[in-house]
C-alpha cells in the first residue's frame, strides 16, 4: 500500500462516522470490527465473525461450496446484473474501447475511466447517463506474472461498472450506492447476508480522492465502492460539487461465486476454457488444484515479496515439494494464461491497438511472446489464432464487431509472429553477450532490455539459470514499466513563461482564415518579444508552424503561445506599449501552410481507410515547404499503398468537398463523432474545435483549413520511411505549385544518386582490377624494393600480398616520397629501423606498430637514391 494512501485511511478513520457509518448500516444493524489478522476496520451482520474476510485473511471457501442459489454462466452474470440496476433506475450503456483515447492512458484499465477527462489541470468526469450501469472490458498489464497462477489476476477482464454524479438532487450518494450493491448480492444473487463484509479502505486519483467500501463474500473481492469526494491532493483540498460513485466490480469474480470452480478462469471464457482442455488433452490432478487453488489467493506477487518462498509455503501446506507443485500446475497456469492474452489481444487489435515497442503497444507484444512461448514449451496442438476465434463466437451476441474484426486481428499477429521468430535468436544472444560482460542487470536495466527488445524477465530467468547467474526480477516489474510509460504520457513539463498579468490575447484567425492584415494596440514590449491585445497570426501548436509576417513593416519571424499569451517575435521593434500597430502576415506562406494541414487530415483519413482501423495519427509537422504525418503501422508503406493512399486523397480533392469547423461541447463531440476526433490524443478542454471532412474524418483540432478540399489542389506523396516499429512517416506536400517543384527535385535527385551510384561502382571496380594486377605483380617482393608510384595504397598492398607468399620473411617497398615496410608473423626483422631511415632520405621521419611501418617525406625523387642505398641491406 502506498503511504500516501496510509496516510488518508488513517486520517479518515480518526473521524469514521462522518464517512463511513452509513445510514444503511445503521437501519440494517450492522456491526464495525476490526480484523483480528490484518487489523483493516470492516462491516458486518456475523457477530461471531473476527476476520474481514479479505483472502489474505480467510482463505477461498466457496470453492467447490458456491453460496448462491444458482450458477451463472459468464454472458449470464452481467445481464442479471443489468436487469438489476435497470430495474433500479440505471441506463446501461454500450462499453467504450479498450484503448483510451479521451485520457492520458493508453488503456481503459478501470471502468471509471470511461468518464475521466481533464480540464483545467485537473481530472473531471462526463457521464453520458446519470445513474449508468455497464459491462467494461479492461486492459492492465502489471500483474502479467500473476496471471494462471493465482487464480485471479487478469490482464483482460470486464469491469462492473455502477456510476453515480450527486449534486444533491440528482444521482444518488454512499448509502443508496451500498443499499443496491447490497441488494444486488442478496436479491439477484441469493447470498446469505452474514456472508458480504464491508471493508473501510481509500482510493487516490490524480487530482482527485475518496474513501470506499471493498466487499467480500467468503474470501473473494467482489466489487469496490469509491465515494471520490475531494478535489485537490491530501495538503490541499475541497469537497466536489459534484460527487461521484465509482463501483467497480470484476463480472468473473460474480461469476465464479455463482459456480465455485477452482479458478475465476474456468468460468469467465465460457465454453473456451472446456474446449481449450480437452484440445490440448492435459491431465492434471483436479482434486489437488482445488485444494492448490484454495491457498493460491495469497500468491500475488503485489504483495508477497518472495514469490517462491510463498509457493513453499502452499507446497508444505499441501504435503508436495515446490518442485512437485510447480509441475503439477504448470500445463493449466499455461492454458488459463494463453486463454487470458489471447482475449486482451482481441480486443486491444479489435479496438485499434497495436503491438509495438511504442507507448502501450509494449504490454501487447509481451503477453503475445508470453503465450506464444507457453504453446511452444507445452506442445499444445493448437494456436493462439484458433483460441482468439472461440473468444469472438462466445462473445458475439453482446459483442458482434469481434467477430467482424477477425481477419484484422489476425493479419497484425501473423507479421507479429514474424517479427517475434527474427528477433528471438538475436535476443537470447544479446543476454548471453550481456551475462558474458557481467553487466549489472539492475532494474533500470531490465526495464531497458523489456523496452527496447521486448525481453520479458521470464525470458531473462531462462537465459540466466542456464549460466548460473542471479538476476534479481523486482516483484513490481510490470508496475515500474507501466509508471514509467504513464509519466512519458503525461509529458514534460512544458517551459513556463511567466504570463500573470498579461491578457490572454485575442484569437482573430478563426473568424476569418482569409484575413491577413489587422489593427491591434502593443501590451507588451520585452526585447524582441511582443505582445498585442488581438492578433491575425497564428502560433505554432499542433504541428502547424507559425506564420510570419511584419508589425508596422518590422519583421514578424516566429510567433508562439503561453497560457493563450501569444508573442510575436519582431527583429528591432520600432514601437512602444500603447501604439496601435498594423500586423501583415505573408500570405504565400499561411496558404501554402493551410494547404498541408488540411492535407494532412486528408492522408491521416486515407491511411485508416486503406490500411485498418489500427491507424492512429503519431505526431506529424505542417510545415511551407513539406509536411509529414506520422501513423501507427506494422511496416513501411509499399509504392502500391502509398500511391493509393494518394490517389484516395486526390479524388476528395477532385470531388471538392466542403470542410466543416464547428466548436462543440467536449460530450457532444464524443457523442457525434466518437473518440476518433483525439487523434492528437486527448485535450484538456472542455470545448473542441472539430474540423470535419465529407463527414468520413472528423478531428478536434485547433488548426487552420482551407474551406473546401479543392483548394488544396493536388497531393504528391515523395517518401514514407519507418520512423522505429509502429510508427510509419508519410512526407507529402500540396499545392499544384510545389506538387510539381517537388516532383522535379525527386526526379533531378534519383538522377543524381544514380549517376552517384554507377560512379561509385565503376570506381570500385576500377579498384579492384588494380588490386589484381598488383597482386600479380607483387609476387615475392622480399626484402627492399623500389615501384614507381606516389601511393601509400599501392605500396602497401604489394608488401602485405608479398609476406603472405612466406610469413618468415620481409618486405619493404620505397616510392617517390612513402615507404611502407612489413614483417611477416614469422619473421623477427628489425624493420622499423630500415623504413626510418629509408624516410630520412627522403627528408621525413617513420613510424607504426605491430608488423606494418609506414613513413615518407616531401623529397619526392629521393626514393630511387633511398633504394639503391638500402638495396642490398640484410634484412
Ligand atoms: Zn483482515
Ligand atoms: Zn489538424
Amino acid at each position: 500500500m502506498g503511504s500516501e494512501k496510509r496516510i488518508l485511511i488513517e486520517r479518515l478513520q480518526k473521524d469514521w462516522k462522518k464517512y463511513w457509518d452509513l445510514d444503511f448500516f445503521k437501519e440494517n444493524n450492522f456491526l464495525r470490527k476490526k480484523c483480528k489478522n490484518c487489523g483493516k476496520f470492516f462491516w458486518t451482520l456475523d457477530p461471531d465473525t473476527e476476520l474481514c474476510g479479505d483472502s489474505s485473511c480467510v482463505p477461498y471457501s466457496f470453492l467447490g461450496n458456491p453460496p448462491t442459489k444458482k450458477k451463472l454462466d459468464y454472458i449470464e452474470t452481467w445481464k442479471t446484473i443489468e436487469k438489476f440496476f435497470v430495474k433500479n433506475g440505471h441506463q446501461s450503456i454500450k462499453r467504450y474501447p479498450t484503448i483510451c483515447r479521451w485520457y492520458p492512458l493508453f488503456f481503459t484499465v478501470a471502468g471509471i475511466v470511461d468518464f475521466y477527462r481533464i480540464a483545467n489541470n485537473k481530472i473531471t468526469f462526463e457521464f453520458p447517463a446519470n445513474p449508468v450501469i455497464l459491462s467494461q472490458p479492461c486492459l492492465r498489464f502489471n500483474d502479467i506474472p500473476n496471471v494462471g497462477i493465482t487464480g485471479r489476476h487478469n490482464t483482460c477482464f470486464d469491469m462492473i461498472q455502477q456510476s453515480s454524479l450527486w449534486d444533491g438532487k440528482n444521482g444518488y450518494w454512499k448509502d443508496k450506492c451500498i443499499e443496491l450493491d447490497f441488494r444486488l448480492l442478496t436479491e439477484a444473487f441469493g447470498i446469505k447476508k452474514e456472508d458480504i463484509t464491508f471493508i473501510e479502505d481509500a482510493w487516490i486519483g490524480y487530482g482527485a480522492f475518496g474513501y470506499s467500501l471493498e466487499y467480500f463474500v467468503k474470501g473473494l473481492e467482489t466489487g469496490n465502492a469509491v465515494f471520490t469526494e475531494f478535489e485537490g491532493d491530501l495538503n490541499k483540498f475541497s469537497t466536489l460539487k459534484e460527487k461521484v460513485i465509482d463501483m467497480g466490480a470484476g463480472q468473473q469474480r460474480l461469476c465464479w461465486l455463482t459456480q465455485g470452480t477452482p479458478t475465476n478462469y474456468d468460468v469467465m471464457y465460457g465454453p473456451v476454457m472446456e474446449k481449450m482442455k480437452t484440445k490440448s488433452g492435459i491431465k492434471y490432478d483436479e482434486k489437488f488444484f482445488l485444494e492448490y487453488s484454495k491457498y493460491s489467493g495469497v500468491l500475488n506477487m503485489d504483495e508477497v515479496v518472495d514469490m517462491k518462498a510463498e509457493m513453499a509455503k502452499v507446497a508444505k501446506i499441501l504435503g508436495v515439494s515446490t518442485e512437485n507443485l510447480m509441475e503439477k500446475i504448470q500445463p493449466l497456469v499455461a492454458l488459463y494464461s494463453i486463454a487470458d492474452h489471447s482475449k486482451a489481444l482481441l480486443y486491444a487489435l479489435s479496438d485499434g491497438g497495436l503491438p509495438s515497442n511504442v507507448g502501450g503497444g509494449y504490454n501487447l507484444r509481451v503477453i503475445f511472446r508470453r503465450a506464444l512461448n507457453f504453446l511452444e514449451k507445452l506442445n499444445y496442438p493448437f494456436d493462439i489464432e484458433w483460441v482468439i476465434e472461440e473468444h469472438a463466437k462466445y462473445l458475439k451476441k453482446i459483442e458482434p464487431e469481434l467477430m467482424e474484426n477477425l481477419g484484422h486481428v489476425n493479419q497484425i499477429l501473423d507479421i507479429e509472429k514474424k517479427k517475434y521468430k527474427e528477433t528471438k535468436s538475436k535476443m537470447k544472444s544479446t543476454l548471453e553477450s550481456l551475462i558474458e560482460n557481467k553487466t549489472e542487470l539492475n532494474d533500470e536495466k531490465l526495464i531497458e532490455l523489456y523496452d527496447s527488445q521486448g525481453i520479458t524477465p521470464e525470458i531473462l530467468q531462462e537465459t540466466a539459470d542456464k549460466y548460473d547467474v542471479k538476476v534479481k526480477i523486482p516483484a513490481d516489474f510490470y508496475a515500474k514499466v507501466t509508471e514509467k510509460h504513464l509519466q512519458e504520457k503525461r509529458g514534460k513539463e512544458e517551459e513556463k513563461v511567466d504570463v500573470s498579468g498579461t491578457p490572454k490575447t485575442k484569437k482573430l484567425y478563426y473568424d476569418n482564415e482569409k484575413l491577413y492584415e489587422f489593427k491591434a494596440k502593443v501590451l507588451k514590449v520585452e526585447c524582441e518579444n511582443i505582445v498585442l491585445d488581438q492578433t491575425l497570426f497564428y502560433p505554432r501548436g499542433g504541428g502547424q508552424e507559425p506564420d510570419h509576417g511584419s508589425i508596422n513593416d518590422c519583421e514578424v519571424y516566429d510567433v508562439e503561445p503561453y497560457d493563450n499569451v501569444i508573442f510575436h517575435r519582431v527583429k528591432n521593434p520600432n514601437f512602444k506599449v500603447g501604439d496601435i500597430v498594423v500586423g501583415k502576415i505573408d500570405s504565400k506562406r499561411r496558404e501554402q501552410i493551410v494547404k498541408h494541414h488540411t492535407a494532412t487530415h486528408l492522408v491521416n483519413m486515407s491511411a485508416r481507410i486503406l490500411l485498418g482501423n489500427h491507424v492512429w495519427q503519431a505526431g506529424s509537422k505542417k510545415d511551407v515547404d513539406k509536411a509529414h504525418l506520422d501513423i501507427t503501422h506494422y511496416e513501411n508503406l509499399t509504392e502500391e499503398q502509398t500511391r493509393k493512399i494518394e490517389k484516395f486523397i486526390n479524388n476528395m480533392i477532385k470531388k471538392k468537398v466542403k470542410v466543416k469547423k464547428e466548436v462543440l461541447k467536449r460530450s457532444v463531440a464524443e457523442q457525434k463523432y466518437g473518440f476518433v476526433i483525439y487523434q492528437g490524443g486527448s485535450i484538456p478542454e472542455t470545448t473542441l474545435r472539430i474540423i470535419s471532412i465529407h463527414g468520413i474524418d472528423s478531428e478536434a483540432c485547433a488548426g487552420l483549413h482551407v474551406d473546401n478540399t479543392e483548394e488544396i489542389e493536388e497531393v504528391f506523396i515523395f517518401n514514407t520511411k519507418k520512423m522505429q516499429d509502429g510508427v510509419i512517416r508519410i512526407e507529402y506536400v500540396a499545392g499544384k505549385e510545389l506538387v510539381r517543384e517537388t516532383r522535379e527535385r525527386i526526379k533531378t535527385e534519383k538522377k543524381l544518386e544514380e549517376e552517384h551510384l554507377e560512379k561509385k561502382q565503376r570506381e570500385i571496380e576500377e579498384q579492384k582490377g588494380k588490386i589484381k594486377k598488383l597482386k600479380e605483380k607483387s609476387k615475392s617482393l622480399f626484402g627492399v624494393n623500389y615501384v614507381d608510384t606516389e601511393d601509400m595504397k599501392e605500396i602497401e598492398t604489394i608488401a602485405q600480398e608479398s609476406v603472405k607468399e612466406d610469413s618468415t620473411k620481409c618486405s619493404i617497398i620505397i616510392g617517390n616520397g612513402v615507404v611502407f615496410g612489413i614483417r611477416g608473423k614469422d619473421c623477427k626483422e628489425d624493420v622499423l629501423n630500415t623504413v626510418k631511415e629509408i624516410a630520412k632520405v627522403m627528408g621525413g621521419s617513420a613510424g607504426g606498430s605491430g608488423n606494418e611501418f609506414k613513413g615518407g617525406g616531401p623529397l619526392k625523387n629521393k626514393g630511387r637514391e633511398a633504394f639503391e642505398k638500402f638495396k642490398s641491406q640484410k634484412l
